[in-house]
């Protein structure tokens, strides 16, 4: 991007840009806003490694008050921008358009204290979800959400997307997590509900809208984030299972007896297995040999009987023969190798070319269906498709990889396989610019709709992250 020059005989649209830039350098410190060389390459980072443009200028406010002086000048002068977080989205909603500018939270990472009394903390939409996690831990909480990219992702990405990760099971959604926000609109109005009422039904609940809306709806600053009690006993354990069907009934089985303790139940199919454990060069955890593996843990908050139940119930299974051999962790550095195993199937689908991952979530009852008629539909396609599936079958949530280079061919045909079953096209990471294609798959016209007039209604000239989610 060339520098702003005062000398230089300027283009129309750079006449535009001068006064904006004008307005927002008189209005914003000097870090705060980069132009020309200045702006470095990671505002262009795409994790999916698709074309993302240089922005016309990047805006980096300092707190909630310099959010909204930018996003008053932008609506002004109608310049539509993208707002960045971590930039770990995998839906290319923070992928830059030729014309805009970027909008990034990187300086606003402050975190308030733990409040006790009603355990939550304040945090600033820039601070990366790992720093929540361990200022909780230290003052004795837990944080309930937990992903593959917790070092870099961001409050502010994590609630626009609405994450879900490893613990949904146990704790929910990001949604689950706000209990209260402050968000500012594309005109520059603060919203701000940070007061963490449990009860609260005073009209519409603003604070859930903007809970998932990608960055398309206003520009989320702070929230007050719920934490949990931190649970004194955890385990977990690594299961070879014969088949999907014994996978569902082994937890069916450990939530009727253990309940909300199950706090995670991971599914991997045999290549993504494999192909983990031959990645990070380690030690399989098991020997036997199986089309499927659990990795499932319990939590408890006291010293009781969870930990011998939750024995109990998979020697059960082996006997049952829902489960071929299985591996209970004994200390916290096995506790850790079996999550380092399953956060670095990411990882290791990068690794490989030709891959298309499709975050998707299928009714359990259907998805050995969904699986089967995948794997007809995509080896008529290509014959010599891969399947590298993965994921959190606790909530029906699967990364459903597919290494084929016939790439957009077999991604459309999963999304309508995907809606024949009942299932989302996107389960927790957005629709953004790539999804946006199937999104009348699962969304009924009314609903595409409705969302539209939201987005007119609280975006006039649609400078936030126009484009995303629908055109
Ligand atoms: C290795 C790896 C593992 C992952 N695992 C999971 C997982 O298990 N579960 C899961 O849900 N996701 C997962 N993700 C995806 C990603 O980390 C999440 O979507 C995350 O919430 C994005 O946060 P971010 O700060 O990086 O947001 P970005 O990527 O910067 O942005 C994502 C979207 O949110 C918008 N946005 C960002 N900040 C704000 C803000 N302050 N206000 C309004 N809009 C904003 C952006 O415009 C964009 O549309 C994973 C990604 C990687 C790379």
């Amino acid at each position: 991007m060339k520098p702003v020059q005062p000398n230089a005989t300027p283009s129309p649209s750079e006449v535009d840009n001068r006064g904006l830039l004008d307005r927002l350098s008189g209005a914003l410190p000097r870090n705060a806003l980069l132009v020309g060389d200045a702006i470095d390459a990671r505002y262009r980072e795409d994790r999916r490694g698709k074309y993302s443009a240089s922005p016309r200028f990047v805006m980096r406010p300092g707190s909630t008050a310099e959010v909204s002086v930018c996003l008053a000048a932008c609506n002004d002068f109608a310049q539509p921008l993208a707002v960045h977080g971590g930039r770990t989205g995998l839906s290319g909603g923070h992928r830059v358009v030729e014309g805009e500018a970027v909008l990034s939270l990187e300086r606003m990472t402050d975190l308030g204290e733990v409040h006790g009394d009603s355990a939550t903390i304040m945090a600033s939409a820039g601070a990366p979800l790992q720093a929540v996690q361990e200022v909780a831990e230290l003052a004795g909480y837990l944080f309930g959400v937990d992903i593959g990219s917790r070092g870099t992702a961001t409050i502010g990405g994590n609630i626009a997307t609405n994450a879900g990760g490893i613990r949904v099971l146990r704790y929910g959604m990001f949604r689950a997590q706000v209990a209260g926000l402050e968000t500012v609109l594309a005109d520059g109005t603060i919203l701000s509900s940070l007061r963490g009422l449990d009860k609260d039904n005073t009209g519409y609940d603003l604070n859930q809208l903007f809970v998932g809306s990608e960055g398309t709806l206003g520009v989320v600053t702070r929230a007050r984030l719920r934490l949990h009690p931190k649970p004194l006993v955890e385990a977990n354990a690594f299961l070879a299972v014969p088949s999907l069907e014994a996978a569902l009934e082994l937890l069916k089985r450990l939530r009727e007896v253990l309940g909300s303790s199950v706090s995670a139940f991971e599914l991997m199919f045999r290549e993504a297995f494999e192909g983990v454990v031959a990645f990070l060069g380690m030690a399989r955890p098991l020997d036997a040999k199986a089309p499927v593996y659990v990795l499932t843990e319990v939590q408890a908050l006291r010293e009781d009987a969870t930990l011998e139940t939750f024995a109990a119930c998979l020697m059960q299974a082996l006997e049952d023969g829902f489960a071929l051999d299985a591996v209970v962790s004994q200390s916290p550095r096995e506790f850790h190798a079996l999550w380092i195993m399953r956060d670095s199937c990411a990882d290791y689908v990068r690794s490989l070319d030709h891959v298309t991952g499709c975050d998707i979530s299928v009714p359990m009852h259907r998805m050995a269906a969904f699986l089967q008629a995948g794997q007809t539909a995509l080896g008529a396609i290509d014959p010599s498709t891969e399947f590298i599936v993965f994921g959190h079958l606790g909530d029906g949530n699967l990364h459903y990889v597919i290494r084929t280079p016939k790439r957009e061919e077999a991604a459309d045909k999963v999304y309508r396989l995907v809606a024949d079953h009942g299932g989302s096209i996107s389960a927790e990471h957005g629709i953004g610019f790539d999804k946006k294609p199937w999104l009348q798959l699962c969304r009924s016209k009314a609903e595409i709709a409705t969302m539209r007039r939201l987005k007119a209604a609280l975006d006039p000239k649609a400078i936030l992250n126009r484009g995303r989610i629908f055109d």
